[in-house]
Parts: structure tokens; C-alpha cells; sequence
């Protein structure tokens, strides 16, 4: 509603209307690539989001009435969003998962089944806006049908659905003399290489 990112000499860097990943990354590069962010007393950083301009472009009241939950939220901490402009940067808000399943939710794990974010495939390299509800309801009610028709046929540990799969797990740990905080295996390995971990970004 016209709220306007800005960096730490108050310049506009970005467009306001990008989309969120855009946006997102911009913020980002802002902070850590062109040194253009506000450093904080704990040396996290970021970018103004010039609030107070809300109102300038929509008129007195505007904040109050369109976002209730924000100026109450801020007030908490003593921050008025409708005189003062806001630090933001962004965290993580969706994970593009990775597991392939097919369109019933199965994986090629037999007894397991994904669906949310950590299923790959949706939404290919980027999720649209408002999508994430509909992907967790949509297969999450799919893999529901799937794993229950799965049960009826089912015929491990007599027809019987038991944790042994886990005790075993834990007598495996016990005859290697492997302790372990751990309950369950882990499923999937460590994804990341070098090359993934080399581009990460340490902002704590
Ligand atoms: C700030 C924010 C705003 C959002 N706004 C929207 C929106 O407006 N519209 C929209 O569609 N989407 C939105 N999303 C995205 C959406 O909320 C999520 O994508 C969705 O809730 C993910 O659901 P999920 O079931 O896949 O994962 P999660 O909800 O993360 O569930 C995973 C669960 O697994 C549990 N877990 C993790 N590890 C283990 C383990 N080892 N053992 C047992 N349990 C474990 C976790 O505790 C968690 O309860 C938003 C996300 C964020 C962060």
C-alpha cells in the first residue's frame, strides 16, 4: 500500500512490487553485497521499510484500519509503523522441498508418503503466493486416500501396524555400542555439498 524499502543512506533500491523473491533477494544483496544495510547493535542487518509512507500516499488512519495486527504487533515492542519505518530482512518462509512422490503422495520408500514442503515438484523452482495452503490440502488429503487404501491391504508384521521397524533400529545402535540421542534413522542423507554450503550467507 505504497510502504517503500529503503537502505541506510534512505535510498529506494528496489521496485516495492516485486515479487517476494525478487523483493527478498534484493534485500539481501542490499545488506551483503553492496553494504547498504543498517547494521545492528547484534550485528544482524537490514533494510527501512518506510511505513510512515502508507499514510502519506493513503491518508491518516490507513495503518490502523488495513493492518490492525501489525501496528498492534509493533506497538508491543514500542514502535509506532505509522511515524516510524520498520527493519526488515527476510528469513525462511518456504522450503522448496525435494521428494519426488507420485500424484497419490508415495514415494518410492515403501510405507512413506510426503506431502507439503517437504514434496518436490508442485510448484517447480518457485512457489506462487497463497499456493502452499492449497499443495498441503490438496496432496495431504490424497496422501490420506492413498495410505488408507495401502492398510487394507497391508500384510507386514501379521497385518498389524507396530513400531517394531524402531526397536530394531535401537538394537542395531545397541549391538554397535552407538549411543545416541536420536529415535529414528535418518531417512535421507545430508543433501548439501560443498558447493551449496560454499553459497550460503551466515547472517548470525
Ligand atoms: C511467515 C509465514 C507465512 C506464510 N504465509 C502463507 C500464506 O499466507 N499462504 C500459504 O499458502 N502459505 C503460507 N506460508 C507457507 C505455509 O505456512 C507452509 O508452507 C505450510 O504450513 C507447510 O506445511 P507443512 O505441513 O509442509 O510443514 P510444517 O507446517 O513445517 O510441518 C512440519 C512439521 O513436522 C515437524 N517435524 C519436523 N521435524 C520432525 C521430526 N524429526 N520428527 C517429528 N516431527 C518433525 C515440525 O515440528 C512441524 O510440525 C507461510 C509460511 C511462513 C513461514
Amino acid at each position: 500500500m505504497g510502504a517503500q524499502p529503503v537502505n541506510k543512506d534512505g535510498e529506494a533500491f528496489v521496485y516495492p512490487l516485486e515479487p517476494r523473491d525478487v523483493e527478498a533477494s534484493s534485500f539481501i544483496r542490499e545488506c551483503y553485497q553492496n553494504e547498504k544495510g543498517v547494521v545492528t547493535p547484534t550485528g544482524m542487518r537490514g533494510v527501512w521499510l518506510d511505513t510512515p509512507l502508507i499514510e502519506v500516499k493513503n491518508g491518516a488512519g490507513t495503518i490502523e484500519k488495513s493492518f490492525p495486527g501489525m501496528l498492534r504487533m509493533f506497538n508491543r515492542f514500542d514502535i509506532d509503523i505509522r511515524k516510524d519505518p520498520v527493519l526488515v530482512f527476510p528469513t525462511l518462509h518456504y522450503q522448496n522441498g525435494g521428494v519426488e512422490t507420485d500424484p497419490w503422495g508415495k514415494t518410492n520408500i515403501e510405507g512413506l508418503w510426503v506431502a507439503g514442503e517437504v514434496s518436490g515438484g508442485v510448484h517447480g523452482k518457485n512457489r506462487l503466493m497463497g499456493n502452499s495452503t492449497l499443495d498441503c490440502m490438496v496432496f495431504g488429503r490424497r496422501s490420506g486416500i492413498s495410505v488408507a487404501d495401502y492398510l487394507k491391504s497391508y500384510k507386514g508384521s501379521n497385518g498389524k501396524l507396530t513400531l517394531a521397524h524402531v526397536k530394531k533400529y535401537v538394537a542395531m545402535l545397541k549391538e554397535a555400542s552407538i549411543k545416541t540421542e536420536r529415535r529414528a534413522p535418518i531417512l535421507f542423507p545430508e543433501y548439501r555439498g560443498k558447493a551449496v554450503l560454499a553459497r550460503m550467507i551466515d547472517v548470525f
